[in-house]
């Protein structure tokens, strides 16, 4: 981990959100999903939201969507998330991706499976240098003990954890994270860095999403003790798109 010299500032857990496609219920262009026949996927409308700093939401993607996540200001990693809509305990999972890939960090044209070898996101686009973690564990009160945050310090898991329950998810273990914009690099001997991430503001990736998914993302909170956001936690913002 690299040091920061900036004066601590801790940052505690704070209030996340979810959104399922129903609260968007009263939009005049949101179809109300249950006015939709059995067996018939609801229509996906186009629509945004912000994933503040040291925060976290979900949302109810429909399969055949564009997903996209803008990195607002740089320097800031986001913890993306997919669980299968029809099952949450498949989750995409890293590990199986890895697998399925023989790669240790994504790229463009790849896709990410769940726990069971299903697709469930396929990386579209990428317009920053396309540096990007699967292998670093989300950050959790732990991790932040470790590297000298404070108690009580907002963090990656919580947030996670949040964003499903206010999707009406409970008792949902916390999947290995695919760390976007991150830039923890293996070296020759086989040790990680941990370096400020490299994106500029505006740079994006996009995914389409392989199946109807609960798709979460937090803004990863880690701001002492390591700069790979730069310092402190920056917002996100989602956008989808119907396919
Ligand atoms: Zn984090």
């Amino acid at each position: 981990m690299t040091n920061t010299k900036r004066p601590r500032k801790i940052h505690r857990r704070t209030t996340v959100t979810g959104m399922s496609q129903s609260a968007f219920a009263g939009s005049a262009m949101m179809s109300a999903p249950g006015n939709t026949p059995p067996g018939q996927v609801p229509p996906q409308e186009a629509f945004s939201m912000v994933v503040d700093g040291y925060s976290g939401r979900g949302v109810v993607v429909q399969k055949g969507s564009t997903i996209r996540v803008t990195n607002l200001r740089g320097t800031q990693v986001g913890d993306m998330f997919a669980l299968l809509e029809s099952n949450p305990e498949e989750v995409l999972d890293t590990a199986r991706t890895r697998l399925v890939t023989r790669r240790l960090f994504p790229e463009v044209g790849q896709q990410f499976v769940s726990n069971q070898y299903r697709p469930l996101l396929t990386f579209l686009a990428d317009t920053s240098l396309g540096l990007h973690d699967t292998l670093y564990a989300t950050c959790d009160q732990g991790l932040h003990d470790l590297l000298g945050a404070g108690t009580d310090h907002a963090n990656c898991q919580d947030n996670f954890l949040g964003a499903v329950k206010a999707l009406g998810l409970n008792a949902i273990s916390v999947p290995g994270p695919v760390n976007l914009f991150q830039n923890t690099p293996v070296t020759s001997s086989g040790t990680l860095k941990a370096l400020p991430s490299p994106a500029k503001p505006g740079d994006y990736v996009e995914f389409r999403a392989e199946e109807t998914i609960y798709f979460v993302l937090t803004a990863c909170s880690v701001d002492v003790g390591s700069d790979i956001n730069g310092g402190e936690s920056t917002p996100l913002q989602i956008d989808v798109t119907p396919g």
